[in-house]
């Protein structure tokens, strides 16, 4: 999302609001992040003396994988961010704010609710043999690396 300088000059205050795929609004981002629908934009950029404030926030929905049940589940993520640009050139762009701030607290961790017990032992065992769960397969080399974030998590 860009603001023209000479806008600003000549209107003090701009608000934009823009809808756009993941691709072209929040680039490169990490694998874990599996978008649902369009990313929602919304900023709004003030003069102020020789100086543009932009504040705004970011937000899309997501599907991630719990690390404690293992279950799919949607999850909204609303980032804001608030940033000061001195005037270069005629456009203020401020792309590169939107996209960090939007991945800067995305959940490391993800959970799908605060009371989750992860997979109990009896369910998983009875119904589907095939779902592993993190605390009981202690031996299990392939949960290392979600033990370690379960571990990092604690800290
Ligand atoms: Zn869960």
């Amino acid at each position: 999302m860009n603001f023209s300088v000479t806008e600003l000059k000549q209107f003090k205050v701009n608000q934009k609001e823009e809808e756009g795929s993941p691709e072209s609004l929040i680039w490169d981002y990490p694998d874990f992040a599996k978008f649902v629908g369009k990313v929602k934009l919304s900023a709004e950029a003030r003069l102020i003396s020789e100086n543009v404030l932009v504040t705004g926030q970011v937000s899309a929905n997501l599907r991630f994988n719990c690390v404690k049940c293992l279950n799919e589940f949607e999850y909204y993520h609303q980032a804001r961010f608030q940033q000061i640009y001195s005037f270069e050139g005629e456009i203020i762009d401020i792309s590169n704010e939107v996209r960090e701030s939007f991945l800067i607290d995305l959940p490391m961790h993800p959970v799908c609710n605060p009371n989750c017990k992860g997979v109990l032992p009896n369910q998983a065992n009875q119904h589907n043999p095939s779902v592993l769960y993190s605390d009981e397969l202690k031996s299990d080399p392939r949960w290392d690396a979600l033990k370690k974030i379960n571990k990092n998590k604690e800290k």
